[in-house]
């Protein structure tokens, strides 16, 4: 069983998080390179032959089956073996980029220089903060000019509420970026300089410990009084701090010029946690455990239209996994073979035999699965925490075109609901509201209802909205408002749909004594 230990604590799997074109797809590629994983860069996804418009998502999704192809991607380095899941943004952002999040043990948060931190960047790190997992920076585009390291330094931290621990420092940007002032490695990385010369060592006062012309720069007397700003004034590296994801270490670098990216890894391979117990009914569910056990984070359908399928995607939480095996689905307590599995690196999609803690697996699925569901060899029967709910912001007033289609559109929407495809809320007129993260997963659930169930339906753009749900059982419907519409979810939960935050602070101040919450904001 030795072996298996050694597999399990081999295994690293984690997620990039970003804003849409800070280089995540790039950094991406660069990782996968080192692992040697594709033969060359540029094939990680369709998507760089061109960005698609909505409109056209359909007719894509049939050509290229979704991004699927990437959705989780594994090298060896090293002798680890790292599992990268995709967190799907642009149009592609929903539920689903949320919830790969909790099927990983620490993120990798790539930020643009040049932008600093954006909004898409801060939704997921919430998510992974909410999850206490380490998270480790990357801040990319140094071989252009961005804003000053300081001021990026800063600015993380005041708006993501975490300690920064620079590991490397830049010396200079743009056309005057010289390299890393590698602070951890106590060495200096240059940028654009062969592989025998890149490095220079520095003594033990963290000046450099030879003759070199970059002592003739100006960058590099400024980056040595940066440097000792940050050792006085700046925060203590604690490798507690960033396992309980206090405290995240950030790299400078440049992923298209593939610089700061080796170290980087190196020093992130150092530091990620291995696979991570997991919370279940039972108590925590131990990765070195040897019987087999995971749930389901991601159901990705339609794959392939003309045969309907679905991917189930589990994560690993103990023991193995092998091909044919046959497990309990906790949720119903009924058996199943698992014969049909599927593991996805690059542009194959190749079968996969078996896969320990911390792997991903996905599994062919007739509707079997739900998201969230637990599945588990052996006895006892038990169920992982269930997944947090993730507030939608996006809403529409969904009806079947046809009033004679009732049933089907009552059962398709259902369905996908149960699937966790989008969230349902209902009016007290029983009028049908969808809410979502993002604007796909609308059109997704009109194409599914089409084909899935031939129900055509009407949606009604109510826009975005301010969405919290209501402690306590009973609610005064007299506050029921078009700026505060209230209704309730499938669970019969009370719910508000706030026009927007001033509408939320208004009604707080009027109505202190309903007490109001944001299941994002508690969820631990
Ligand atoms: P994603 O949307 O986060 O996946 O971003 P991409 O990896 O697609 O990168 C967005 C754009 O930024 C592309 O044009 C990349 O070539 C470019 N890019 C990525 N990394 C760097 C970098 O280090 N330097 C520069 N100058 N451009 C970069």
């Amino acid at each position: 069983m030795e072996n298996f230990i050694d597999e399990v604590k081999s295994r690293r799997t984690f997620a990039i998080i970003s804003h849409p074109d800070a280089g995540k797809t790039t950094l991406t590629e660069k990782l996968l390179l080192f692992g040697g994983a594709i033969r060359a860069a540029g094939t990680v996804k369709g998507k760089k032959t061109g960005k698609y418009a909505t409109s056209d998502w359909m007719e894509i999704e049939k050509q290229r089956g979704i991004s699927v192809t990437s959705s989780v991607m594994q090298f060896d380095y090293h002798g680890f073996r790292v599992n990268i899941l995709d967190t799907p943004g642009h149009e592609d952002f929903s539920e689903d980029t949320y919830r790969t999040l909790t099927a990983v043990d620490s993120a990798v948060m790539v930020i643009d220089s040049a932008k600093g931190i954006e909004p898409q960047t801060i939704k997921l790190f919430k998510v992974c903060k909410m999850r206490g997992i380490p998270i480790f920076t990357f801040i990319n585009k140094l071989d252009r000019v961005g804003k000053m390291p300081l001021e990026l330094i800063a600015e993380l931290e005041e708006v993501l509420e975490i300690d920064a621990y620079p590991m490397n420092w830049p010396i200079g940007m743009g056309k005057e970026f010289l390299g890393i002032y590698d602070r951890f490695y106590n060495r200096i990385e240059q940028f654009r300089v062969e592989e025998n010369d890149r490095f220079l060592p520095l003594n033990e006062e963290g000046e450099l410990a030879v003759e070199h012309q970059l002592q003739q720069s100006g960058l590099y007397e400024q980056v040595l009084e940066e440097i000792e700003l940050l050792n006085e004034a700046g925060n203590e590296f604690s490798e507690e701090k960033i396992l309980n994801g206090t405290l995240t270490p950030v790299f400078f670098g440049s992923a298209l010029t593939t610089f700061g990216v080796q170290t980087f890894l190196e020093t992130y391979l150092k530091f990620a946690p291995e696979p991570q117990a997991r919370p279940s009914d039972i108590g925590p569910i131990d990765p070195l455990k040897e019987s087999f056990s995971g749930f389901v984070f991601k159901i990705q359908a339609n794959m392939n239209p003309a045969h309907r399928d679905r991917i189930a995607f589990v994560r690993v939480c103990s023991g193995k996994f092998e091909r044919g095996m046959t497990v309990t689905l906790a949720r119903t307590g009924k058996t199943l073979k698992l014969s049909q599995s599927t593991q996805f690196l690059a542009d194959d999609r190749s079968t996969v035999d078996e896969a320990v803690s911390g792997d991903i697996i996905g599994l062919y699925d007739t509707g079997i699965f739900q998201i969230g569901d637990t599945i588990l060899e052996g006895k006892p029967i038990f169920h992982f925490n269930p997944l947090p709910q993730f507030t939608p912001e996006l809403f529409v007033r969904v009806t079947a075109k046809n009033v004679m289609k009732q049933k089907q559109f009552h059962k398709g929407i259902h369905q996908l609901v149960q699937e966790g495809a989008i969230q349902l809320f209902k009016t007290k007129y029983e009028e049908y509201i969808l809410g979502a993260v993002g604007q796909l997963q609308f059109e997704v659930f009109e194409h599914r209802m089409k084909n899935e169930y031939h129900v055509d339906v009407n949606m009604e753009h109510i826009g975005s909205k301010v969405v919290r749900w209501i402690e306590g059982d009973t609610v005064d419907e007299r506050l029921n408002s078009s700026r505060s519409m209230l209704v309730k979810d499938r669970y019969d939960r009370n719910v508000f749909l706030f026009e927007n935050d001033f509408a939320l602070r208004w009604f707080q101040d009027k109505n202190p004594d309903v007490k109001l919450y944001n299941p994002m904001d508690d969820e631990k």
